[in-house]
């Protein structure tokens, strides 16, 4: 077999990628992992991690991504850490992953499992002061906003985990949400821990219209849904997105079926439209999206990825 040439390449290498190359590698399967540039998924915006069974004390996201990434060396996978760009089907039926970098690897068989990431409400100044104060991870960057006053844009339970996280460095930690009291998306629980800290106060039925400052943040402009008030919140000093994700499937849009919303159309459990492509994990899941329903549909892929593999040498 030529270097470039694998059983199965995996691309994306979160939960589900890696559980998926566990298994394959396992299964004595030649393995690459075209795991992107910043590998390891969403969970390596995380902090503790109390719901991943195995770990009662729970996990620290990236502590569990390192774990699951040497498992699978462990039973020789490869890693490549860059993005892919492109899938295409050859003439005999194999696959051809291009990456950003303009290297070209080859299987019989694809897993996409690239997953979803954070979405931004799309203003010109919030991408002006993207690093400047604007982020979409607490996790990373909410030490720098110790004892400022910084707002949590969204009303799911990111926008819960965020603020409560943030509440540890900053002074105070505003939750902006579009809707109303009791209209939130969040879960009851972790609307209620938000609700108990003093530190957080919620500005029901509100959305960004401006994020202030020039090279820094300065202040939040806001536009009330209802009454079309506006109002500044000039004691601001950082701003987190938690409004959602967005799946990361722009590389195969062109050779997979999509949902309307973008996500990998599935059928029969891990199965896309092509033969040979199969999907694991939030790429294709806007339902469940949890680092363990990731980490089975990687081995359910896996699985069936390996059946298809015998069923070519029959
Ligand atoms: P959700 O889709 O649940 O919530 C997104 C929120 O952002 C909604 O309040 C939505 O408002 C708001 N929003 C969307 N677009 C905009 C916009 N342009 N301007 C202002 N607000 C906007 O996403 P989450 O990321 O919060 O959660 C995704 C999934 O992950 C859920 O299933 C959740 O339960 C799970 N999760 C679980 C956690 C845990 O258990 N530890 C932690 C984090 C997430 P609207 O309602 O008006 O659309």
């Amino acid at each position: 077999m030529e270097s470039n040439t694998y059983d199965i390449i995996i691309i994306g290498g979160g939960p589900a990628g890696l559980t998926a190359a566990i298994y394959t590698s396992r299964a004595f399967l030649k393995t690459l992992v075209v795991e992107g540039d910043a590998p390891g998924g969403q969970l390596v915006l995380t902090t503790d991690i109390d719901n991943f069974p195995g770990f009662s004390q729970g996990i620290n996201g990236p502590e569990l991504m390192i774990e699951m990434r040497k498992q699978a060396e462990r039973f020789d996978t490869s890693f490549v850490s860059i993005n892919a760009e492109q899938v295409s089907k050859k003439d005999d039926g194999s696959f051809e992953v291009k990456t950003t970098s303009g290297d070209t690897y080859l299987a019989k068989a694809v897993i996409i499992s690239t997953g979803a990431s954070a979405k931004w409400l799309g203003l010109e100044s919030e991408q002006k002061l993207r690093g400047k104060g604007v982020s979409a991870c607490a996790t990373c960057d909410g030490f720098f906003f110790q004892n400022k006053a910084v707002a949590v844009i969204g009303g799911g339970d990111s926008a819960m985990e965020e603020a409560t996280f943030l509440t540890k460095f900053a002074s105070k930690v505003y939750i902006i949400a579009r809707k109303d009291k009791g209209e939130l998306k969040a879960s009851k629980i972790m609307l209620k821990r938000a609700e108990d800290n003093p530190k957080i106060e919620f500005v029901y039925n509100f959305e960004v219209k401006n994020v202030l400052g020039t090279d820094k943040v300065a202040g939040l402009e806001i536009h009330n849904t209802v009454t079309s008030e506006i109002r500044t919140l000039s004691d601001i000093e950082g701003v987190f997105l938690a409004i959602g994700h967005k799946p990361n499937t722009d590389f195969v849009k062109d050779i997979v079926e999509l949902d309307p919303i973008g996500y990998i159309k599935v059928s029969n459990n891990t199965k896309t439209n092509v033969d040979g492509i199969f999907v694991a994990g939030d790429v294709a899941d806007h339902r469940y999206r949890q680092a363990v329903t990731a980490a089975g549909m990687g081995c359910m892929a896996a699985l069936d990825a390996e059946k298809y593999l015998n069923s070519l040498n029959k």
